[in-house]
């Protein structure tokens, strides 16, 4: 894509029209800040948890073949199987797109409860705001919307698409092999061992989202938002989705989730992202050490050199703990943002402004890695 030329900061505001609020003069976490976020080179822990994970798959694909008898002859014809069952992932794929992901999608966000619970979530903004000066509506919020409504479209067409492609690849190399546990674990057990290992590859993927440079790029459009919100968990660019979307698929085929319940626990995700992103004041007490709690996922989205990659965890917090990467802390409430100045953060909240950022923000991954 072209290079997106940065919105000038701090114009005028045109007449009529609501602007970003300037975040005031913090004390201690300034909004921009000039240093950048992770380092040039690849973390030797990064490369290592990428060596283990991928050493890790690998033994497990060599198990699973082992366990089924295969051999290296069977190996190879399913290979040659799996390009025959790619070409037929166009029909895999309309039955995705119109099925579950979205049947999913709907029976999660399209209901009562949902609705309920973001306006709990906005009498807690504003009963007990984790920082003041935040509006409970604002041009963040109306930039959020924008990534809201677009990551939706985004999740039943492109990803769902991925992941039927990825489930086609699956069957043509498996045999559609599943772990088949629900006899040992239970009706609750088995979703309840996905979602800790679900929740494990999203934070081994976050992770590598800000150890390695180019994720990094992805994943700064998520960490630019300086007015946290109820609906900021949506601005995730869809690459970084698909890549996220790839390692948590993985687990859940092996363990032989059935299509409910892995939808039900994808969409867990949405709740828990407009929890943990809203401007509240909590740290959750007790439960902060097993939970991700707003303060903690604050502290995360802080540019400040001290807090800048630690709680990296998206629902439990005990990974954070294990790996040495909790922040010591939980009573912060930082500013957040990020150091990058040429990033095209919104500043205006008419809806073809809103639009042109979207698309500049989009845009925005790619400029940097063109620019390295
Ligand atoms: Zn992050
Ligand atoms: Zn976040």
């Amino acid at each position: 894509m072209p290079a997106a030329p940065p919105i000038p900061r701090a114009p005028g505001p045109p007449p009529g029209q609501a602007v970003r609020t300037p975040a005031p003069a913090p004390t201690a976490t300034p909004a921009r800040r000039p240093a950048p976020p992770p380092s040039g080179t690849v973390p030797v822990v990064a490369a290592t948890v990428l060596f283990v994970s991928v050493v890790g798959v690998m033994a497990e694909l060599g198990w699973i073949a082992g366990s089924r008898g295969l051999t290296l002859a069977d190996l190879g014809d399913r290979a040659l199987s799996l390009f025959d069952g790619l070409g037929a992932s166009a029909q895999r794929l309309a039955a995705s797109l119109g099925g579950d992901v979205w049947a999913g999608w709907k029976e999660v966000v399209l209901n009562p409860w949902y609705w309920a619970f973001l306006a709990v979530l906005c009498v807690l903004q504003w009963r007990f705001p984790a920082r003041r000066e935040l509006p409970t509506v604002s041009v963040g919020l109306g930039q959020d919307l924008v990534w809201f409504l677009t990551s939706t479209l985004l999740s039943v067409t492109v990803v769902a698409a991925w992941l039927a492609v990825l489930d086609v690849a699956w069957v043509g190399a498996l045999g559609g092999w599943s772990l088949d546990l629900r006899d040992e674990l239970g009706r609750w057990g088995l979703p309840l061992l996905a979602l800790v290992v679900a929740d494990l590859m999203g934070w081994l993927s976050h992770y590598l989202h800000h150890k390695v440079r180019p994720l990094w790029y992805f994943h700064a459009v998520h960490h630019s938002q300086e007015e946290m919100n109820i609906l900021s968990d949506s601005r995730q660019h869809v690459i970084e989705t698909m890549i996220t979307a790839t390692l948590v698929f993985v687990p859940a085929r092996a363990l032989g989730l059935d299509a409910p319940a892995a939808s039900a626990l994808a969409f867990l995700g949405v709740y828990v992202g407009a929890f943990i992103h809203a401007n509240i004041r909590t740290n959750l007490g007790p439960a902060r050490f097993l939970v991700i709690s707003p303060q903690a996922h604050r502290v995360h989205h802080s540019a400040a050199a001290e807090h800048i990659d630690t709680n990296f965890g998206v629902i439990f917090a005990f990974w954070d703990y294990l790996f040495g990467t909790r922040y010591h802390d939980d009573d912060e409430y930082p500013t957040t943002g990020i150091h990058d100045r040429s990033f095209p953060l919104e500043q205006r909240a008419n809806p073809l402004a809103l639009a042109g950022s979207w698309l500049r923000q989009n845009a925005y991954p790619f400029r940097r890695l063109a620019e390295r």
